[in-house]
């Protein structure tokens, strides 16, 4: 199985090198992507140690958060980058998914809406 896009049920969220995010360290904001160089614990989910959240360079993105190096409850992870949920409201390749969870597509959809009254 491709690592691009999957789905980790630890956090609830879409994983791989294929979905755009932010940086999970607080107030970073950076860009990266959700793939294996930007996961604490540098494997899938993180492993069996680390939070398996994603970080960029500086904050131990591919090795270990500020968090899990002090034994510490991991980072609270950063919501879905709106041009992802973008993406899963409008691609193709998101259409079955789209089907099958109207639910989650009518949260998106608010939660987008939320973003552009905020300017
Ligand atoms: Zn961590
Ligand atoms: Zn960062």
């Amino acid at each position: 199985m491709s690592w691009a896009i999957g789905y980790d049920e630890h956090w609830n969220r879409d994983v791989g090198y294929g979905v755009p995010a932010t940086c999970d360290h607080a107030g970073c904001g950076k860009q990266l992507d959700r793939g294996l160089s930007y996961v604490c614990g540098g494997l899938p989910h993180g492993g069996e140690e680390a939070c398996g959240l994603f970080f960029c360079e500086q904050h131990g993105g591919g090795h270990q958060c500020a968090r899990c190096a002090a034994g510490a409850e991991p980072f609270a992870p950063t919501p879905d980058v709106p041009v992802w949920m973008q993406h899963k409201l409008t691609d193709s390749s998101w259409q079955q998914w789209r089907d099958e969870n109207p639910d989650e597509v009518a949260q998106l959809r608010a939660l987008l809406n939320k973003d552009n009254t905020n300017g």
